[in-house]
């Protein structure tokens, strides 16, 4: 990248929020995921206008384009693998209007979880998909991120009413109804979020928890269609897979723990768990504990395994029917153990979501090699598996799950194509991100 081109940008946006020195670079180059890329220069910009021109400028100079919210992706979402500007859009924090009639929230794009959260009285916005609150409401957005409340608030999806966003081609728009979707989950593919109007949910009266341990995860599904047989809906469900509590020396005889919990009014909430209390003892648990808080988010037991193995992992994330969940657990256990890996894994069964990293030592290069072809063997199966699964779901699809994506979707993939190219026309927006 040219000094003229930098200079540009530091007209654009001011000399103190442009900056290429290589420590700061660096910090720019990762995200929660295994992929790496340096960019050429930061952008800090502090409002839509500067976010047009430094785009308009990227796009006539071909200079890829990669925004940035809190960093939190597990693929790669905002690491610049081609190079050019990072935009990293956390000085964008404003919360600008907090509508409690209505029950939603003007935000930009830069506001984490956590900040818009501790301004609310009484309501919540349910989307935290890293169960920290540090993800941004865009970064969120452009993954249609999940979190463990999602069986009950759904995705990030059904959560944004409208969004402002700048466009590849420079053009600033406000998308809001079906339109939105051209943004949620765009993984910073089409254009930049500037500005969202989201959803806010009434602060649930009460709550209450379940850890079960169970033999396997084939009893916590058991367990699970007891409940809906019943016509209950729990709000979490989350599995942890025995991969996981095998790495963190849990006793060897539980070979999954359930987390559950109903949240709502109280005569809801107390009758939900009455029916869970006496489907439990259908599956013959080893152990239950009850609490009146969220259960411990599957997310956090994945990264305690991570931390304790010592290794990186190349995560897949995959929606399948709930009848598949157990085929693919099967099927993601026997590549692990051909391919002398170990694996993390965790499944959101109401939504039939299976979150799996791959683990490698970063150090050892055949061995990350051999978790990139157990990866495409795990995703080859699963599609095999489920004609209905989806790729990416809650995560984003990013840079290390594209080829995957174009591999097992080409009709889709081409019609992505045809979307990006009228709105994002020089094709500078976050390249090598859903397709490859
Ligand atoms: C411990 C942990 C647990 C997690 N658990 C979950 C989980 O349960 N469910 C889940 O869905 N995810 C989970 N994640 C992944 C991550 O938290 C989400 O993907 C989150 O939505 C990303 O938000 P962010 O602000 O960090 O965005 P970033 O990681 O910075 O970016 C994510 C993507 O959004 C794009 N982007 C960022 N800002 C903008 C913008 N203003 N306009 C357009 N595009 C933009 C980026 O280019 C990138 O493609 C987890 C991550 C961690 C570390």
């Amino acid at each position: 990248m040219s000094e003229e081109f930098v200079k540009i940008l530091r007209k654009l946006c001011g000399r103190e929020n442009v900056f290429n020195n290589e420590m700061e670079l660096a910090s720019y180059s990762y995200d929660a995921s295994y992929i790496r890329g340096q960019p050429k220069v930061v952008v800090r910009p502090s409002s839509v206008e500067d976010v047009a021109e430094v785009i308009s400028a990227a796009a006539e100079h071909g200079v890829p384009i990669t925004p940035r919210g809190a960093g939190t992706s597990l693929v790669g979402g905002p690491v610049p693998v081609r190079g050019g500007i990072v935009l990293d859009m956390l000085r964008m924090n404003e919360i600008v209007e907090v509508d409690e009639e209505n029950m939603h929230a003007i935000v930009e794009a830069g506001v984490r979880v956590r900040d818009l959260n501790a301004r609310l009285d009484g309501m919540f916005f349910p989307i935290d998909p890293d169960g920290l609150g540090v993800s941004t409401v865009a970064g969120l957005i452009a993954e249609d991120a999940a979190s463990p409340l999602s069986p009950a608030y759904g995705t990030a999806r059904d959560s944004v009413l409208s969004v402002e966003m700048v466009l590849g081609s420079g053009r600033v728009v406000r998308l809001s109804g079906s339109m939105v979707n051209l943004a949620v989950g765009s993984e910073g593919t089409l254009g930049v979020i500037t500005r969202a109007v989201v959803r806010l949910s009434p602060t649930p009266e009460s709550m209450s928890s379940f850890s079960i341990r169970v033999i396997d995860a084939s009893d916590g599904l058991d367990l699970l269609s007891l409940v809906y047989s019943k016509g209950y809906r729990p709000e979490v469900f989350e599995i942890i897979h025995r991969d996981v509590l095998d790495i963190l020396e849990v006793d060897p005889e539980i070979g999954a723990i359930v987390e559950a919990a109903f949240i709502g009014s109280e005569p809801w909430v107390s009758a939900q768990s009455e029916a869970l209390r006496s489907s439990v003892e259908e599956v013959k648990p080893l152990g239950v504990e009850e609490a009146e808080e969220l259960p411990r988010p599957s997310m956090s037991w994945l990264t305690e395994a991570l931390k304790k193995a010592e290794r990186s992992a190349v995560f897949i994330s995959v929606s399948v029917s709930r009848s598949s969940i157990r085929d693919v657990l099967q099927e993601i256990d026997r590549v692990a153990m051909r391919m002398r890996l170990k694996t993390i894994t965790a499944v959101n069964a109401p939504l039939g979501w299976i979150i799996s990293g791959i683990l490698f030592d970063p150090l050892d290069e055949r061995e990350y090699q051999r978790a990139i072809k157990a990866s495409e063997q795990v995703v080859h199966a699963t599609l095999r598996i489920c004609s209905s699964a989806r790729l990416g779901f809650g995560t984003g699809i990013g840079a290390s799950m594209a080829r995957a994506f174009e591999a097992g979707f080409p009709e889709e993939a081409d019609v992505f194509r045809a979307i990006k190219s009228a709105l994002d026309p020089m094709g500078v927006m976050n390249p090598g991100k859903i397709i490859p």
